[in-house]
């Protein structure tokens, strides 16, 4: 009997627990942020000239149900589609399982009363992008579909109760700086990560459109509406109050104002906010972008991802009628940025996985060139690229370097059965960057045989910091360190880029550490395979590395010989093989290779370990040969013909198969 009395109180406690947290209000001061004058308010300003707050609010969803002539080029009502994987997301969402980051799956459950401060794991991210509501419009499509009322109900409580639960504290810097090294908790540490302006930015962005798929739901009632008005203009305030001070974030606000600012027109702010993030958008795209079309954080995700926010501004421009506050150069630039990122990928539209880049998935990298067609209908290449070499013209030339962003690559054609070898030398980029100058890709008929490490995590506590940092680290690229130390100065200099010919050379130079100079000669020979030649010079002493990481498979090594023959099945091998002028001995490295969130594979890694005791410079040879079989290859020899460093350039011989030949430049 006892039970089921203390049973009832509970219930009836989270009765009214769950109606607390779903209750709306009507907030009339919405409608001071309005401008009531608009053409199409009529009715509302009458109704509040009267105070007749309920009949305001009325006849203000009213007028937004039959709203026209604003168009967001992101949904078409008529032809709504969810995917299978959008369909579970709105389904679990309802059982308050969210869906929250693909690196975390299955998605955790936020508890029946919903707990937005649970953070399972402490990688910051996952607390984040909690507050991006992945969920919710994978729910308005479920209901646009389906007209059930079940996902219109959840979603406006769910609204409701995250503004309930996490309020906009004030926080000043000190107690800002607090939370941010773990030492405040509660609200002000809540702050830190659901007002993220980059995550305000998400919502602001992606609540535009649960407004237009739910707006005809009777759970979308006039008190609703005036509660999502009133929080739609506290998050574009708090982003035009805090933007971040540069990168793609800073992009991403600023592009997601304009969206803001055109959807919304009846706020009295609203084309403060659109101008607000155009001009940001046209003062970023020339700071933040190269002459040569690269993105300065040089990380070919963060420089896609560019791409997309500077078209997504223009789109929403062209669909709403203001182009003309884009200048030309503008998009001129947008298109420089998208021959940069073709001339970086590879003939499958893989990327490489340089900085805390991802690898992309084909259907999402071809159907991105669909999208830049529509904004360049008359480009021959991007034509191409979008319809998968059926129509149009690849670029009208092969090897390319991007000089200062530092990124050359070598390509013998632009099909499955071609070459492509991109190496990523340039200055000191922003935060994604990781310290890997020198570093490159490899790929040749349809495999990547020395793909990048990758990123695995961005950033959180301890652990997950120590996983992101073996990624990150210099020595987890196929570039040159001393005692697989990180490089003190990330700032190449390109001694020269010739990018035609049966010699192609790039010539990069980097200052590695104190005392430690990395000089770089790549030789893409015939068009065919390539000879790298590393020196080391300075007063340093130490153990000079020599790394390469492989793709995953077999690979059988030859400690005697320092060979590398790679066992793969399919029709892209390779076989390396360094001569160093002093003893180098070959280890085997801890190899993995991560191509998306918390996703990797182990792969075969190795050094060619050379100590140096003395200032004499440290140098090696690497003949790097791709071979469709694996049991094919041809037996190399190495060796300089000059002696020493020099300045002025290099000389060497190669032999494959007993044929001798002389590779060299002079600077
Ligand atoms: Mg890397």
């Amino acid at each position: 009997m006892k039970t089921i009395r203390i049973s009832i109180i509970f219930s009836f406690i989270f009765l009214a627990m769950s109606l607390s947290a779903g209750a709306q209000e009507l907030r009339k001061e919405v409608f001071d942020l309005l401008n009531l004058e608009a053409q199409g308010l009529e009715k509302v300003k009458s109704a509040c000239d009267q105070q007749q707050w309920k009949e305001a609010a009325e006849a203000l969803l009213d007028y937004y149900r039959h709203r026209e002539g604003i168009a967001n080029p992101d949904l078409n009502l008529k032809n709504i589609k969810i995917s299978k994987e959008e369909q579970k997301w709105a389904d679990d969402a309802l059982e308050h399982t969210f869906f929250v980051h693909k690196g975390y799956q299955p998605s955790y459950n936020y508890g029946k009363d919903i707990n937005w401060q649970y953070w399972p794991v402490q990688d910051n991210e996952l607390r984040w992008q909690l507050h991006r509501h992945k969920w919710f419009t994978p729910m308005g499509k479920a209901y646009r579909l389906t007209g059930d009322e079940k996902y219109a109900k959840e979603w406006a409580y769910q609204y409701m109760d995250w503004i309930k639960k996490n309020p906009l504290v004030q926080v000043n810097k000190e107690e800002y700086e607090l939370a941010s090294a773990g030492e405040v908790k509660g609200a002000v540490e809540n702050v830190r990560f659901a007002w993220r302006p980059l995550e305000v930015s998400n919502r602001l962005q992606d609540q535009t459109l649960q407004f237009m798929l739910f707006i005809n739901s009777p759970s979308f009632t006039p008190e609703f509406l005036t509660e999502f008005l009133l929080n739609y203009h506290r998050h574009a305030l708090h982003i035009l109050n805090n933007y971040s001070a540069q990168g793609n974030h800073l992009l991403f606000e600023a592009q997601r104002m304009v969206c803001a600012g055109a959807f919304f027109p009846e706020f009295k702010e609203a084309n403060g906010w659109r101008e607000s993030g155009i001009s940001i958008l046209n003062r970023e795209i020339k700071k933040q972008v190269y002459a040569d079309g690269g993105q300065y954080e040089l990380d070919p995700h963060y420089h896609l991802a560019s791409i997309n926010i500077f078209c997504k501004a223009l789109r929403m421009a062209d669909v709403n009628g203001f182009r003309q506050e884009f200048p030309q150069e503008y998009v001129n630039t947008i298109l420089k940025m998208i021959e940069f990122y073709a001339n970086i990928c590879f003939p499958d539209y893989g990327n490489p996985c340089f900085s805390d880049a991802k690898l992309g998935e084909r259907k999402e990298e071809i159907r991105n060139y669909k999208e830049w067609l529509k904004i360049f209908p008359d480009s021959k290449w991007i034509r191409y690229y979008a319809s998968e070499g059926r129509k149009g013209a690849p670029l009208p030339y092969l090897s390319h370097g991007a000089l200062t962003s530092g990124f050359f690559t070598f390509r013998n054609g632009w099909t499955n059965e071609s070459t492509v070898m991109v190496v990523k030398a340039g200055p000191k980029g922003e935060w994604h960057c990781q310290p890997d100058n020198g570093t490159f890709e490899f790929w040749f008929n349809g495999r990547n045989l020395f793909p990048d490490s990758g990123s695995y995590v961005y950033a959180g506590d301890k652990e997950v910091m120590k996983l992101r940092n073996w990624f990150r680290r210099t020595a987890s690229h196929n570039t040159l360190t001393m005692n697989e130390k990180n490089l003190e100065t990330t700032q190449s200099v390109t001694k020269m880029w010739k990018e035609e010919g049966n010699e192609q050379i790039l010539v990069t130079e980097n200052p590695h550490y104190q005392g430690l100079t990395h000089r770089r000669s790549v030789f893409f020979v015939d068009q065919t395979y390539v000879v790298i030649v590393d020196e080391a010079v300075g007063e340093a002493k130490g153990t000079v590395n020599l790394n390469f990481h492989l793709c995953e498979g077999k690979v059988n090594l030859d400690k005697k010989n320092n060979i590398l023959t790679t066992a793969y099945e399919g029709e892209s091998n390779v076989k390396l093989q360094c001569f160093a002028e002093k003893k180098a001995e070959m280890k085997e490295k801890e190899g993995w290779r991560s191509t998306a969130y918390r996703k990797r594979v182990a792969r075969t890694a190795v050094s060619f370990d050379v100590e140096k005791n003395d200032a004499a410079p440290v140098r090696y040879i690497t003949v790097i040969y791709p071979s469709k079989e694996s049991g094919s290859f041809p037996t190399f020899k190495a060796k300089f013909l000059n002696k020493g460093f020099d300045l002025k350039g290099v000389k060497i011989e190669i032999s494959l198969n007993g044929k001798k030949r002389q590779l060299g430049y002079e600077l």
